[in-house]
């Protein structure tokens, strides 16, 4: 809920004005408007907001899988009935055009439907006679309350990664959503209010690092599901660990692809294009590095240059608008000198994207489409996570050459291959040291029903998010050994 100018916390089932004495402005990056206030809850808020959840907590695991579900069937539809207007509204807060945040919507609600599935994923298994008469039986629980702290880049999919499946599970769940994007959820949660779960089922405090440090902190939060930086994935999981949580905590990334000769140059080029400065390279699986391979280099640099400087870029909510805006001007600055530092570090702008003013949103934060190429390894463009619209293009002799680049990298978030060679496939699918590979595909975004599996400084944990991972990490197994001796049979 929004009102007053700010946005609310749901707590205990119920919308409450936030007692935060610091709040920041929420901007729309396309104009640089502020459109709303955001609250940097308190430890107490966070206090009330786990309490109510624990309160919940023991009639709700009580609560019938098949039960449980009907809530989520129900948000389900009222999702599909107010799917442009969250989409348009996630365009205001976060930048994106407004068929990416559809395309968000759209896999976030994939999350809600493999949830519905709980029934049938929670169950355990068994086997008779372990040992004469004894038989043993695996049996999952939900673990109690249960938090997620979510990025600003996707305000209505991430939170849908952990929610569906954290209830159904039986567990009570706490959202800190970004302070930079609370928008969406606000209105998402707006809706979750109609569906009358049980007061403190579910819950928002809005907020930033000390709302964050308090779920940490807190001893009755069981689990910590993070996704945004890796440096902040790092600390998260740490101190959730040191505080004896499970954590999930997904990072940061520096996607690269591999073009080889033999790729179909024309798809590679719109692919790549599509994957580097869709959501104005704001994804955490967008490619950030291309590598060709010997005579891949000239023909892909000509058709990716010609695709990057034909790209549209204004509003968002404009429908011949092809990329959004950066989320802020911190980050259009950053983006702008990382650019800058390549040059000095030697490589050479292809496409140049900085300085871009976009007439009638003069104070947005627009970057286009910026190709280098020349880019070292060593070099700081090649190695951070820039999150803008930003192609770095090196060229090596092999696809052993590529495949030991890819390896190098400290982060193993995604990476791709295009060729039309099966065995070229097939060697860099089983040597690439990433959790996600595309093969011809330049986001390989898992769906719903398999996990999102970042590896090295993409992934602190154990299980990922969504899927069988989902179920695996919202629930404790207890093992069950049971002996009923044949002969007490004789009584009946
Ligand atoms: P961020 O790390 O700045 O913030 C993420 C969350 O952590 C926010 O809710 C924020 O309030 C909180 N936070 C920030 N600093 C904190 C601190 N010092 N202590 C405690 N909490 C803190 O990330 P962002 O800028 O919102 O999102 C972009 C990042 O997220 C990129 O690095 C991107 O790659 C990553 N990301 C990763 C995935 C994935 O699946 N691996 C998906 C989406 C985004």
């Amino acid at each position: 809920m929004i009102q007053d100018g700010q946005v609310y916390n749901y707590i205990a089932g119920e919308w409450r004005r936030s007692k935060a004495s610091e709040f920041l402005d929420v901007r729309n990056p396309a104009t640089a408007e502020t459109i709303v206030r955001v609250p940097l809850s308190s430890a107490d808020e966070v206090d009330e907001a786990v309490r109510a959840a624990q309160a919940a907590f023991d009639d709700w695991r009580r609560t019938p899988p098949t039960d449980r579900i009907q809530y989520l069937f129900t948000l389900k539809n009222l999702l599909e009935e107010h799917f442009d207007e969250i989409a348009r509204l996630t365009t205001q807060e976060c930048g994106k055009t407004l068929a990416e945040s559809q395309g968000e919507l759209r896999r976030g609600i994939e999350n809600v439907e493999v949830a519905c599935g709980i029934p049938s994923l929670m169950m355990g298994y068994n086997a008779e006679d372990i040992a004469r008469g004894i038989d043993e039986h695996m049996l999952r629980q939900p673990l109690g309350v249960v938090a997620a702290i979510t990025p600003f880049n996707f305000p209505g999919m991430i939170p849908l990664w952990f929610l569906p499946y954290a209830i159904a599970c039986g567990n009570c769940f706490i959202l800190k959503p970004s302070e930079k994007v609370p928008m969406t959820m606000a209105r998402v949660f707006d809706l979750i209010d109609q569906l009358h779960l049980p007061k403190g089922v579910v819950s928002v405090v809005n907020g930033g690092r000390e709302t964050v440090d308090a779920l940490l902190d807190h001893p009755l939060v069981r689990a910590i599901s993070f996704v945004g930086s890796s440096p902040v994935a790092r600390y998260v999981y740490g101190r959730a660990a040191a505080n004896g949580k499970r954590a999930q905590c997904q990072g940061g990334a520096k996607n690269p692809v591999i073009v080889l000769p033999d790729a179909d140059m024309e798809m590679t080029s719109t692919i790549v294009a599509d994957s580097s400065f869709g959501c104005a390279g704001q994804r955490c699986l967008a490619s950030s590095v291309a590598i060709t391979v010997g005579e891949a280099e000239a023909p892909f640099r000509e058709r990716i240059a010609a695709v990057a400087s034909e790209r549209t870029v204004g509003n968002g909510l404009d429908p011949a608008i092809q990329m959004g805006p950066v989320i802020n001007a911190a980050s259009q600055q950053r983006i702008e000198s990382l650019i800058a530092q390549g040059e000095r570090e030697g490589a050479t702008v292809l496409v140049d994207g900085r300085g871009a003013k976009i007439a009638g949103y003069e104070a947005g934060h627009f970057i286009r489409p910026t190709l280098l190429e020349g880019v070292s390894p060593e070099s700081e463009l090649a190695r951070t996570e820039i999150f803008g619209p930003v192609l770095s293009l090196m060229h090596v002799a092999t696809i052993d050459d590529a495949i030991a680049l890819v390896n190098a990298s400290p982060f193993g978030n995604m990476a791709c291959l295009f060729t039309s060679s099966g065995a070229a496939a097939r060697k860099f699918r089983y040597e690439a040291r990433a959790g996600n590979i595309g093969i011809n595909v330049g986001v390989a975004a898992p769906m719903a029903f398999f996990p999102f599996s970042g590896w090295k400084d993409s992934f602190f944990g154990d299980m990922h998010a969504q899927g069988r991972d989902a179920v695996e990490f919202y629930t404790d197994k207890k093992v069950v050994v049971e002996r009923w001796p044949k002969e007490w049979s004789r009584t009946f």
